[in-house]
């Protein structure tokens, strides 16, 4: 028996396939899709096997197994097929495309071994409980409660009392069970399950019945209940004994959503987030493999979970950036992998949003995805009110960052005794540069987004097309000597706060939320009423859904305008549309966005919740710059310690992208955002094409080229979530 063995070393030039023997022994274990470890050169390595053949095509001797790593699969057929793609896709290696599937704890590294934890349980004998003579009451509730519920923990038990447990242990009517303890602990409080409206039932009835179109795009308002018919499709997923896989942009800011699915399904639930440990998330990836967990939940990898029989696929807040995974290799895109999973096992996929992205929601235009809508929010709520103030006025009239408006409003919210949400919009902070009196910024005038502020040159730059331009001391536009790089801080407004409203004021930003569970602990204390007015960044524009909350206010919502990244008008609108949505849930509410650009259609487009009004205007400036989804983009980014030498070969891959692609836009090289980090510069290559059959042979080519020159990396991003 000879097996194809794919070894686990993070090099380019041992992405290959490598035939080993195997001797009897262990022939009768050997599966595609187990890990072997495998002599490679001196080292002892290990690998997937990927096949198993008669013969092999290399003549010279073959090296033998050394051992079964794992007898269990650990990628299934399905997984094994699905790297194969990524790696074509994505021209990431094989072996990361498998490694991503994975939790850390089943990939290689030397000295990791993660402890399986054992616990103590108890069960009745059978046989001797009804030859039982005399029995106390104590006793009598122990034996009740292991007769109801088959298995108990022996802390239960203990809990009802130690000497009937030890009692009844001696005279062999409860037996001991040893049963793994996985470091998790679901309690399924059962939640009134809700009768769903006209229109939920409508949504749910469709995607049932429309076998021809298994990807739907669900746009439904906020508060229109979508999660709620996400678990109803699961829940005929589950009677007909599917799987589901539920993907949240980020799960550990999601605890609500999280706890609703679990009061729903209680320990069918399977969660990975990034807050669990690699033994707690080995824990729940053995929990799906052994199918003891049918319904997963978790964030972008969670894609990958190893469910056999998926009948529903559910990806939430579908507009989010959080799906493509951008920093390291392979550079997939959750939602492709999603769909790729709904055709391999014929199930519906869902996208679900209220602020569709762009793509997706053209996409459903044209009849490549069905469209579903939910047009009204649950119990016929209105969507809130929205004013938006001009600080190009009010900011003379007023002290630090509050316009009188939004004061005068929060005073009255306090008063009724109701709750407020202030947005500090923080995306795109300090490396732009505006005016503080007029909320002037400075663009590129090719490529229309804003121009990064460069420190060490003292100039501004365009990071598409490298344009750039000296920084001025007055601003171009008001003329007054008021440009400033610096935003401006949740703490800072939270001072300014307290100045004006004597009330209690919860503070809620990456830096306060960083410790583990700590932003439950302040979602449940506003909850509660604990506190009347929440602060913070973009987190507290997610998910959130509180009763009692009718003003939201929005402090600056510029700053997102600014990033240059041509979705940044795209990502500005659909923020302020999500953290609207959080106002008027249960009341009549509205909202306060304070800005300097107050006809900047991302801004006056949130007035009606106008969201094809929106779309309709963002994809003519779409066409006419060239940008997705008329167009698709690949960025290529050469990094390296020395910039001349980078510089002069990142030209050279220029030309030779000129030569061979003729349907491509080239732009560059310009530098990256941060142009120099960790003492390596970067320069990116972007391109633009509709069509472009040469495409991936020859960025393969390019790659092939440097990957063994160690002066320089290329990296090759396709459909990029952000321009960096
Ligand atoms: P979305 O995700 O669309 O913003 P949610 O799913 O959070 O909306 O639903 C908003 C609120 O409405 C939640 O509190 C939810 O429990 C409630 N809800 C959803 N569907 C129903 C229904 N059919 N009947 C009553 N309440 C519902
Ligand atoms: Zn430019």
């Amino acid at each position: 028996m000879i097996v194809g063995v794919l070894v686990e070393l993070a090099n380019k030039n041992v992405d290959k396939i490598f035939d080993y023997k195997v001797n009897a022994e262990l022939q009768k274990s050997i599966k595609v899709g187990i890990r072997v470890l495998v002599p490679f050169g001196k080292q002892i390595v290990e690998g997937f096997v990927l096949e198993i053949k008669k013969s092999s095509e290399y003549n010279s001797d073959l090296k033998e197994i050394i051992n079964i790593k794992d007898e269990e699969i650990v990628l299934n057929e399905e997984l094994l097929e699905l790297g194969k793609v990524m790696h074509t896709d994505t021209l990431a290696t094989l072996i990361s495309c498998y490694q991503a599937m994975l939790p850390k704890a089943l990939k290689a590294k030397k000295g990791s071994v993660i402890n399986k934890k054992f616990q103590l349980f108890y069960q009745l004998n059978k046989d001797l409980v009804n030859d039982l003579q005399k029995i106390t009451t104590k006793q009598q509730l122990i034996i009740d409660k292991c007769q109801k519920e088959g298995l108990v923990s022996r802390k239960e038990l203990l809990e009802i009392s130690e000497g009937a447990l030890k009692t009844l242990i001696k005279k062999n009517i409860l037996l001991e069970v040893k049963k793994e303890k996985y470091r998790l602990n679901y309690n399924s409080s059962k939640l009134q399950q809700k009768e769903l409206t006209k229109e939920q039932k409508q949504v749910v009835e469709e995607v049932l019945a429309n076998k021809e179109q298994l990807i739907h795009l669900l746009y439904g308002v906020t508060g229109s209940g979508k999660t709620e018919v996400y678990m109803e499709l699961i829940e005929e997923a589950l009677k007909q004994g599917k799987s589901s896989i539920v993907l949240v942009p980020e799960i550990s800011l999601t605890p609500q959503m999280v706890e609703r699915f679990q009061a729903r399904f209680g320990d069918k639930i399977a969660a990975i987030h990034s807050a669990l440990s690699e033994g707690e998330k080995y824990d729940e990836w053995r929990r799906i493999v052994r199918k003891e967990a049918t319904i997963v939940i978790g964030a972008r990898s969670a894609i990958f979970a190893p469910l056999e029989n998926i009948g529903m696929i559910i990806v939430d807040e579908e507009h989010s950036d959080s799906y493509k995974q951008s920093d390291l290799n392979p550079k997939y895109n959750a939602k492709d992998i999603a769909i790729y999973r709904s055709k391999y096992h014929k199930c519906p996929v869902i996208f679900g949003s209220a602020t569709p992205s762009l793509e997706a929601y053209a996409r459903a235009l044209k009849g490549n995805y069905n469209l579903l809508k939910l047009e009204k929010r649950i119990n016929d709520r209105e969507l809130p009110t929205v004013h938006i103030v001009d600080m190009n006025k009010e900011i003379k009239n007023s002290k630090g960052h509050f316009s009188n408006t939004l004061l005068e409003a929060i005073k009255k919210c306090l008063d009724r005794k109701e709750q407020v949400i202030l947005l500090l919009n923080r995306r795109g902070y300090a490396s732009f540069v505006t005016c503080k009196n007029c909320g002037y910024t400075f663009k590129c005038p090719n490529c229309d987004i804003t121009l990064t502020y460069h420190k060490s040159s003292n100039t501004l730059r365009c990071h598409y097309c490298g344009y750039g331009e000296k920084v001025y001391t007055t601003c171009p536009k008001c003329q007054e000597e008021a440009l400033n790089n610096l935003g401006v801080g949740t703490q800072k407004v939270e001072e300014e706060l307290i100045k004006n409203f004597k009330t209690r004021i919860l503070r809620m930003d990456y830096d306060t939320t960083s410790r583990k569970g700590m932003h439950e602990k302040m979602i449940m204390a506003f909850k509660n009423q604990e506190y009347d007015i929440l602060l913070g960044t973009q987190i507290v524009a997610k998910g959130l859904d509180f009763e009692n909350v009718t003003l939201v206010g929005v402090i600056n919502a510029d700053t997102s305008l600014n990033i240059p990244d041509f979705r940044s008008s795209e990502n500005t609108f659909s923020l302020l549309e999500q953290v609207a949505g959080r106002s008027g849930r249960s009341k009549k509410g509205e909202v306060i966005i304070q800005t300097f650009n107050p006809d900047h259609y991302a801004i006056s487009y949130t007035k009606m919740h106008d969201y094809d009004g929106f779309y309709k205007k963002e994809m003519q400036i779409r066409r006419e710059l060239k940008y997705p989804p008329y167009y698709y983009l690949v960025n290529i980014k050469i990094s390296g310690k020395d910039s001349t030498y980078i510089l002069n070969e990142a030209n050279k891959i220029k030309k030779s992208l000129q030569r061979n692609l003729l349907n491509c836009i080239i732009l560059g090289p310009s530098t990256s955002m941060i142009f120099k980090m960790n003492n390596i510069y970067r320069y990116n290559i972007l391109l633009k094409y509709k069509k472009e059959d040469n495409l991936r042979i020859i960025l393969e080519k390019i790659l092939d080229h440097y990957k063994t020159v160690s002066k320089i990396k290329i990296d090759i991003n396709f459909n990029p979530s952000q321009m960096l």
